[in-house]
């Protein structure tokens, strides 16, 4: 499956659209776009709201999802559990308009900043965020940890914007 998946990933674009990585020199001090995908052909994605700075979601690129965000200036991702290329919003209409997308010093992790339209969301369970709950630090109970809740509702009904697809979270 592994292997597949990486050849999936193998747009004929990435060749030419991505800089060849040559030293570290290149990567973190100079002007070439040379982006690390994994062995599976991905690049880790953390997506923030562009007025807030709220951490929205954590996601992945393929070669070809992160072109296509660059081209477009909407959020694409690789979806791991649908293994597909996913078009954020492209269900619920919750699409992310990209105001900019860093890169990071080794060049192996994206930020975007982004937009969400329509209700804000950017979580497929209905929370603005993904990360909408948090470990409570400094427990020295030994646990098991109970979540702590930031968000108070959702801001849409999953059942009724995604129907019986199935869930992506998988256990
Ligand atoms: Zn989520």
């Amino acid at each position: 499956m592994a292997l597949i998946n990486r050849l999936n990933n193998m747009g004929t674009k990435r060749s030419s659209a991505f800089a060849a990585r040559l030293s570290v020199e290149q990567v973190e001090e100079g002007q070439d776009f040379a982006p690390k995908f994994d062995v599976d052909g991905l690049i880790a994605c953390v997506t923030t709201d562009a007025d807030t700075s709220d951490v929205l979601m954590v996601g992945y690129m393929n070669a070809e999802a992160l072109q296509r965000t660059i081209e477009t200036g909407e959020a694409h991702y690789w979806s791991r559990s649908r293994q597909c290329l996913w078009l954020k919003g492209a269900t619920s209409g919750l699409t992310q308009a990209v105001v900019e997308l860093r890169i990071d010093d080794d060049q192996d992790a994206v930020w975007l900043r982004v937009n969400v339209a329509g209700s804000g969301a950017s979580c497929h369970v209905g929370y603005r965020s993904c990360f909408y709950r948090s470990v409570p630090v400094g427990d020295t109970s030994g646990g098991p940890y109970a979540l702590v809740y930031h968000e108070d509702s959702k801001t849409f009904d999953p059942i009724q914007v995604y129907g019986d697809a199935p869930n992506p979270t998988q256990l």
